[in-house]
């Protein structure tokens, strides 16, 4: 309301498609018809799969709701408008010192700078929908307002529904910072929808200040469709029966930071079995159960009397120290990924210290000292891997605790010593932390998981990209044939791609256009 106070909202009218048959306006892709370009008979209001232009659902020829197939009628409908062209310029000026300061991820610059340099268009945030938000305005009972404009607001009222002090974490910019996690395509509603509708209200907000922004992770080389039945989902990935910290280990391991990456059911297997088995898993595993062994029955023995002399256990220390370094500077920069790939160098680190001291019966018999001291400090490095795990795997790191019988370690900003598990202490039963997965699962979840689907997906596609190679060559020879002295790539940009005022993102360059695929602002969409 303070935004409408303001002056940053306005009322205007727009003619939509409607349905008579069940009495309802039509979201864009809900209006399927012939192209008015092409004459493809099943494009859909938005755009023609066919030549690919984008369309105005009221431009078809012989429209029809998907629904009930009943044609539409034009039909005016009001809609309130975020004037996001009069704040331009506070939104600009606040999202290049934002993204400087909290350091957001490349694409995320680029979305916004992409959307910026358009120039920025009002945005109607109402949609003539039953379900949603009501609109607190007189002759809006039938409308609610648009889900992208009040998701962003949700962030601010989930607090204060939780709290009567939400206003410490949304009101206080010095004190507080927010960081927002992402895929691409969600980018411009946190980085210019949302911080325009605070700037426009002239009160004092918390607004984002580092954006961690992701690319697509895809499916076996080909992309995930729920509706398709292609690729592993919520509740089928726990049907699998593999523990919810394998899943997150996986698609953390893989999180696309900086490109787009594979989920792929044998790097999956090779991921649990290797690397969390093999080598997270047996370091844990071997120390824990030699001190449940009869050599210590369990009990922590007195590490603090051997001589090291070689400095070898120093030597570890300082490896572990360095590791933990990069660990915390990965953290505090939101590499996710890479933080994760150092934990697991930090346990390698660990199996190597039981290898170069050959920790066995022997060892315990031939040099106790030596032995102790070794096993003091393993269990002080599964302490500490715990602590590094637990972001990522609360359950491993939980596990972790109960076998070692000890309180999380609040990882120290300082040096690691390598002591934190006590000469006496008594620790638990060791228990397996993972298990293997059998090689024959790979067919069978393949299969499982929309296999048939992704090949008949893959061939449509390649269809597709044949049919659009065809009509460019077609449109080439005329061209040629005309005689008409274009410019090379006008004609492209041209007869494209402009919708509701939106220019085409086709002359911005081949890069902008992948990262900004999806994302341009193309103005009203019902859904
Ligand atoms: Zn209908
Ligand atoms: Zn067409």
């Amino acid at each position: 309301m303070k935004l409408h106070k303001n002056g940053y909202l306005e009322e205007k009218t727009t003619v939509q498609p409607y349905c008579e048959k069940h009495g309802a306006f039509l979201a864009d892709r809900f209006v399927e018809g012939e192209c008015p370009l092409c004459g493809y008979e099943d494009a859909r209001g938005d755009q023609c799969d066919k030549c690919g232009h984008l369309l105005d659902p009221l431009d078809l020829k012989n429209p029809r709701c998907k629904l009930d197939g009943a044609a539409p009628i034009a039909k005016e409908t009001k809609h309130v408008f975020l004037l996001l062209d009069k704040l331009q310029g506070q939104v600009e000026e606040w999202s290049r010192k934002s993204s400087k300061e909290g350091a957001w991820s490349n694409n995320g610059i680029q979305i916004t700078e992409s959307w910026l340099n358009e120039g920025l268009k009002p945005r109607g945030i109402t949609r003539d929908l039953k379900w949603g938000t009501a609109v607190p305005l007189p002759d809006y009972d039938n409308k609610v307002l648009y889900v992208w404009f009040d998701a962003c607001i949700g962030y601010v009222s989930i607090t204060a529904n939780y709290t009567s002090e939400w206003e410490k974490w949304w009101r206080d910019p010095e004190n507080v910072s927010l960081y927002q996690f992402m895929g691409k395509d969600n980018v411009p509603f946190h980085t210019v929808v949302f911080p325009s509708s605070q700037l426009g209200t002239n009160d004092k907000w918390t607004k984002l200040n580092h954006l961690s922004t992701t690319e697509y992770l895809n499916y076996e080389k080909g992309k995930f469709s729920k509706s398709r039945g292609i690729g592993v989902f919520g509740t089928s990935a726990k049907e699998t029966g593999i523990p919810a910290d394998v899943w997150r280990y996986y698609l953390l391991s893989r999180r696309p930071e900086t490109g787009d990456t594979e989920f792929e059911w044998d790097g999956f297997i090779a991921a649990n079995n290797n690397e969390l088995l093999k080598n997270f898993g047996n370091f844990v595993n071997r120390i824990i159960k030699f001190v449940n062994s009869a050599n210590f029955d369990s009990v922590v023995p007195d590490h603090t009397k051997y001589d090291d002399a070689e400095k070898s256990l120093e030597k570890h220390i300082k490896e572990t120290n360095e590791i933990l370094t990069e660990y915390r500077q990965q953290m505090e920069a939101v590499k996710l990924r890479q933080g994760l790939a150092t934990v697991l160098r930090m346990s390698s680190l660990g199996n190597q210290l039981l290898q170069d001291n050959r920790l066995d019966n022997a060892l315990a018999k031939e040099q106790p000292d030596r032995c102790a001291a070794v096993v003091g400090l393993a269990l002080s490095h599964v302490h500490l891997l715990a602590s590094a795990i637990a972001p990522y795997m609360p359950a491993t790191a939980l596990s972790i605790l109960q076998q070692l019988n000890a309180e999380l370690l609040i990882i120290p900003d300082g040096e690691w010593r390598g002591n934190t598990v006590e000469p006496g202490h008594k620790i638990g039963k060791a228990a397996y932390l993972f298990s293997q997965i059998k090689p024959e699962k790979e067919k069978e979840w393949r299969e499982m998981f929309g296999g048939e689907e992704l090949k008949k997906a893959k061939a449509e596609k390649e269809a597709k990209a044949a049919a659009k190679k065809a009509e460019k060559e077609r449109k080439k020879a005329k061209k040629a044939a005309g005689g008409a002295a274009k410019p090379a790539g006008e004609g492209e940009s041209v007869e494209a791609v402009e919708k509701d005022g939106v220019q085409s993102k086709s002359e911005a360059g081949t890069a902008v256009e992948e990262v900004t695929e999806g994302t341009a602002q193309v103005t009203l969409q019902t859904s």
